[in-house]
């Protein structure tokens, strides 16, 4: 399985209790949390329980982001079919790892954010 490069470090203990998939998928889900509400739509339909909240300030739940751990997503597109902003571009694997970085302002899965890699947050 390719290497996930956009991730920091080890996958923190919280995320790494939750195992990986089997194989590569050929697509991946990447949260551009640029548009994202934090409605949580897209947790409810993703059938492997990949997507991640990315928590705001204390009891605001909209100000909260989410993320796709991209280690379990299986590729399925449903979050993206379903996400009412549309903030859920379907990539192929290589370049979903590639974009991770550029589309992340907050991740809790240890993926690099768009400081590491010199661009602005908002
Ligand atoms: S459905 Fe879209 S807007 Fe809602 S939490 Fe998921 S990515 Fe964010
Ligand atoms: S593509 Fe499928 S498996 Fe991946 S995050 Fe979206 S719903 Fe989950």
């Amino acid at each position: 399985m390719a290497e996930n490069t956009a991730r920091k470090g080890e996958r923190p203990s919280l995320i790494n209790t939750k195992p990986i998939r089997k194989k590569e998928p050929r697509q991946l889900a990447v949260i551009n949390q640029a548009g994202c509400t934090g409605c949580e739509a897209c947790i409810i339909f993703c059938p492997v329980d990949c997507i991640e909240i990315v928590p705001g300030v204390d009891f605001a739940q909209f100000q909260q982001v989410v993320e796709v751990d991209v280690e379990r997503c299986i590729g399925c597109a449903l979050c993206a079919k379903h996400c009412p902003w549309d903030t859920i571009p379907m990539l192929s694997y290589s370049e979903g790892i590639e974009k991770i970085p550029e589309f992340t302002y907050k991740s809790v899965c240890n993926h690099k954010t768009r400081l590491d890699i010199g661009l602005n947050t908002p």
